[in-house]
């Protein structure tokens, strides 16, 4: 029964990462079929680079929001909260998991919103953005899953990826897993963190939540260890 149940959920994991590459080739192909003027081109390869820079971003919000609100109740949320705070304790059992488990959230959410987008717009530009946003939050788990793997591990590719500093580089993103978990949100890229940590952005965001909402990040106070037996984290 329970072996039933875990193939049901590779499967599901693998059609999730199927719709999701599906979804960002899509955006891609259609793109460059429409694209037949060279001021078309032009756009949609500033669009592509927006798509990068924003992705970066994006990633960075989306991390600090779970890192710091929420707990294993929180809707829809509640176990990539769990899966965040686990991964600051083991921070290395990413690395042992394969790309389809690491990016199949992320690739069903990119699916559901690319493709009506995909099916409705005829802009090049647009869908060129869509494919390569979707392409690089897709993605950007298994960047970060890299970020924790040995050099000597990684593909020659990635490596070389990683040196140029196009993905999230292993010493970028080390920087956040010293508690409390504060800085270095961002994971396709990281080259938002330091904008965004030198400006205190996030810092900004936290006192304004706690003074709006009156709830005060998981940063600013110590590891609860109640939270962590709550959630079945050891
Ligand atoms: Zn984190
Ligand atoms: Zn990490």
């Amino acid at each position: 029964m329970e072996q039933t149940l875990n193939q049901h959920n590779i499967l599901a994991q693998y059609a999730c990462f199927a719709a999701g590459c599906a979804a960002v080739l899509f955006s891609i192909i259609k793109s460059l079929l429409l694209t037949t003027t060279a001021q078309a081109w032009l756009w949609s390869m500033l669009a592509t680079v927006a798509a990068y820079l924003l992705a970066d971003l994006g990633t960075g919000i989306y991390h600090w929001a779970i890192d710091n609100y929420g707990g294993p109740q929180t809707p829809i949320f509640g176990p990539q909260i769990v899966g965040f705070q686990g991964h600051h304790h083991r921070p290395m059992e990413i690395t042992k998991m394969d790309i389809v488990h690491n990016v199949h959230d992320t690739a069903a959410v990119v699916a559901a919103v690319a493709t009506p987008i995909n099916l409705l717009c005829r802009d090049p530009v647009l869908l060129a953005f869509i494919g390569a946003f979707g392409g690089f939050v897709m993605f950007s788990q298994q960047f970060h899953a890299w970020s924790h793997t040995p050099s000597g591990r990684l593909p020659r590719m990635v490596a070389a990826l990683q040196d140029a500093r196009v993905i999230l580089r292993r010493a970028e993103h080390a920087a956040h897993h010293r508690p409390p978990f504060s800085t270095n949100y961002c994971i396709v890229s990281g080259v938002w963190n330091r904008a965004l940590d030198r400006s205190y952005f996030f810092v900004a965001l936290e006192v304004a939540v706690a003074a709006v909402f009156g709830h005060e990040p998981r940063s600013w106070s110590e590891p609860r260890t109640d939270w962590w037996e709550k959630s079945g984290i050891k």
